[in-house]
């Protein structure tokens, strides 16, 4: 059985005090998780320790960044570090989000550093990929996702995948209301699945989860997470609004 996970990507929004309202809603409609059905919500950097604090007794309902420096500590203004994050009760990290990749040129060098740094100091990794739509629209998807993936993940070991979360996010379904079909969902995560196999082997490719992101809402969740190789999602807009978020877990639960 593979580990399912949602995972809510609050992006830059919300105040302090809307945050807490928001987790405390989250988990007052909480169903029952446990190890292979867990939920992640990144909130900003600023949210983390209240974030933390408010989800400590909850052990399946884990903190993430949305970041994290590419160095280890220094003079560095304005970066946070995997170990201050581990330090603040982070047990995850978003990589490669396709917004850092393009409003802050994060290259795979970048993200490979920062994936080290995150497994360096026993964080969780969930790494993103996918591809903008004039790839799709040329048909270049599965290379250029398997791309992305042999120049960061492929430089890690079999032991450090244990740590590794995948998320597709194809780029033109992020924030456009337009969701990759069920169909083209499921062939995008089994090829991603042979990519992984390729290099780590059939064990490490089916242990890994590997979530959708993009447009995935409380309408759409349940057909998307009902494909085989579908794991779960990473949500934007729609882990905003509890009540949207909490149908999106269930509909993780039901598949
Ligand atoms: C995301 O940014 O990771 C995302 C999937 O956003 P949305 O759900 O809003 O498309």
């Amino acid at each position: 059985m593979r580990k399912k996970i949602v995972a809510a990507n609050w992006k830059m929004n919300l105040s302090l005090e809307e945050g807490k309202s928001l987790v405390e809603a989250i988990v007052a409609g909480l169903p029952e998780l446990n190890e292979m059905r867990q939920v992640v919500i990144a909130p900003s950097f600023v949210h983390l320790t209240q974030t933390a604090s408010q989800l400590d007794e909850y052990d399946h309902v884990q903190v993430a960044a949305q970041n994290c420096a590419t160095e280890s500590s220094g003079a560095y203004t304005g970066e946070v570090s995997a170990a201050m994050l581990q330090s603040a009760g982070v047990h995850t990290v978003i990589i490669g989000h396709s917004e850092r990749r393009e409003y802050f040129h994060e290259a795979d060098d970048q993200l490979l550093k920062k994936i080290h740094q995150a497994l360096n100091n026993n964080m969780q990794v969930i790494f993103c990929c996918g591809e903008p739509l004039p790839v799709r629209d040329a048909g270049k998807e599965n290379e250029y996702v398997a791309g992305q993936i042999e120049a960061t993940l492929f430089q890690l070991t079999d032991d450090q995948m244990k740590h590794i979360v995948v998320a597709y996010e194809p780029i033109w379904a992020i924030g456009t209301g337009r969701t990759a079909s069920a169909q083209q969902a499921q062939a995008m995560h089994a090829h991603i699945r042979s990519v992984l196999e390729r290099k780590f082997g059939a064990d490490t490719a089916q242990r890994t989860p590997i979530l959708y992101g993009g447009s995935c809402n409380a309408q759409n969740a349940v057909e998307l997470f009902a494909c085989g190789d579908v794991d779960g999602g990473l949500i934007g807009g729609a882990s905003l609004k509890a009540d949207a978020f909490l149908t999106i877990i269930n509909a993780m639960l039901q598949s």
